[in-house]
């Protein structure tokens, strides 16, 4: 059994870092909220009171944050001066690709091992410990961060060199975001022409225009009871992280000249909806506003 560094103790980071206590594993947290380092403490966790403390006795260091910003200063201003020499690196944030690539190379530079890992399978997942890990690697350290994932984890796919597990998850949200407006537009269309939408989903949910954001996530209550429309909105996983994720597509377009018309378009509506005050409701409901024609 390893001792584990976790860094970021959110959503995300705590129930992750749960499974790995719960398999006996020792593991050590910080985060810049105390209260979230507390509740660590609670289920069997042990407190740090920087970066540097946290990680420097540690064989892994995980980390799980908000951004590349984040990444970068916590992986540059701490982590690379305070862990272990031998040290196996896990970035499970969803960041930018190049922030990642930049991240990676330096940890190679300096001789640590290094891979990129971000989720897709949200809070459930988390919880659970299903969610689908997207490894960017070389095979030895993909290989060796292995068991860590599994146990967090039911699918863990190595998706080729340094960035590439977040290439693979800015293209996966990005379908996403696209297709749960594709589905609210639709909806609520069917609403106004008189069609009841346990109709439409008995006939979409089985046809050809079948998705995720239809069948596990419908934005309309009523026939999916575990969609957070029928828990007003609550996330899940709220509209400005999805914001945040077709940004992260935009960008990533640019970088090698892909026009995405579709995913530009749905950007500009999530940041519509977090105008309208809904950034911290969960994505689906940006079911309401197309609803409402704003
Ligand atoms: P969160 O905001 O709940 O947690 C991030 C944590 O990082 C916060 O507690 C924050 O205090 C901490 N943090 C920030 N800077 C820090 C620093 N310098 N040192 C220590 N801690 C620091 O976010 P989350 O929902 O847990 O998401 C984390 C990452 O996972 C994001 O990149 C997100 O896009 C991704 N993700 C989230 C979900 C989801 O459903 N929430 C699903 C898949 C992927």
């Amino acid at each position: 059994m390893a001792n584990i560094a976790f860094i970021g103790l959110g959503n995300m980071g705590l129930p992750m870092a749960k499974n790995l206590i719960e398999n006996g594993h020792s593991v050590k947290g910080f985060d810049l909220v105390p209260s979230l380092v507390e509740k660590l403490c609670n289920i069997g966790g042990e407190a740090a009171d920087s970066v540097s403390n946290c990680v420097e006795m540690a064989e892994t260091v995980i980390t799980m944050l908000p951004e590349g910003k984040h990444v970068e200063e916590v992986y540059s201003g701490s982590i690379f001066q305070s862990a272990k020499e031998n040290a196996l690196l896990i970035d499970c944030s969803t960041i930018d690709v190049e922030t990642s690539r930049r991240v990676a190379l330096k940890a190679k530079e300096l001789g640590f091992e290094m891979v990129d890992a971000p989720v897709s399978g949200g809070t459930g997942g988390a919880e659970a410990g299903t969610l689908t890990f997207m490894v960017g690697g070389d095979n030895q350290t993909f290989e060796k961060s292995r068991p860590f994932l599994e146990v967090m984890g039911s699918n863990i796919v190595h998706t080729g060199g340094a960035g590439n597990g977040q290439a693979a998850k800015i293209c996966n949200n990005m379908i996403l975001g696209i297709s749960m407006i594709a589905v609210s537009e639709s909806f609520s269309m069917a609403e106004k022409l008189g069609l009841d939408a346990q109709t439409l989903f008995d006939i979409t949910s089985s046809s050809s225009s079948q998705c995720w954001a239809m069948t596990s996530y419908l934005p309309v209550p009523g026939p999916v009871p575990t969609s957070p429309a029928n828990r007003d909105y609550q996330p899940g996983f709220t509209a400005a992280m999805m914001a945040k994720d077709m940004r992260l597509a935009a960008d990533a377009a640019s970088s090698v000249g892909q026009k995405t018309d579709l995913a530009s378009n749905a950007l500009k509506l999530y940041q519509k909806y977090m105008e309208l005050g809904g950034g911290s409701r969960d994505f689906s409901g940006i079911f309401t506003m197309i609803s409402e024609g704003k």
